[in-house]
């Protein structure tokens, strides 16, 4: 499978400066911030620098450097946000939503980190 990158979607005017962020926290490769219309008293959008348009995308083609840097930035996140599962935080939530059926709607990688209050059961 190939995997077709639309660099004109708005994380990638985002990652460019041409648009602007609320950043929480950038690394080498990857950048978080501060969806604009939030689903939660916490919910930070972190993505990778580079062009990966998913999930599967980004963990088949990237760098480990990368998969590790995105990795921890969303541990980092979960920390910093004081959601963090555990005696530190309440706990959270992590959605990547995929392609047409997992209705995503912005075609570069992001995880959704939504946290604050309780967010219900999704899976039965
Ligand atoms: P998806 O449905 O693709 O998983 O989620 C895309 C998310 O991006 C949505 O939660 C939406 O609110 C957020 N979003 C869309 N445009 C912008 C923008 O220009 N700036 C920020 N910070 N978030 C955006």
């Amino acid at each position: 499978m190939t995997y077709a990158y639309d660099d004109q979607n708005i994380f990638a005017k985002i990652l460019r400066g041409e648009i602007p962020n609320k950043t929480v926290l950038e690394t080498e490769h990857s950048l978080a911030f501060h969806d604009i219309q939030p689903q939660a008293p916490v919910h930070v959008l972190v993505i990778p620098k580079g062009p990966y348009v998913c999930y599967d995308h980004f963990a088949l083609e990237a760098s480990d450097a990368e998969i590790v840097d995105f990795t921890r930035t969303v541990g980092e996140v979960c920390k910093l946000a004081g959601v963090q599962a555990g005696e530190n935080g309440d706990g959270f939530r992590l959605i990547s939503n995929s392609g047409e059926n997992g209705v995503q709607e912005v075609p570069h990688l992001h995880v959704h980190v939504l946290g604050g209050r309780w967010l219900g059961r999704m899976l039965q």
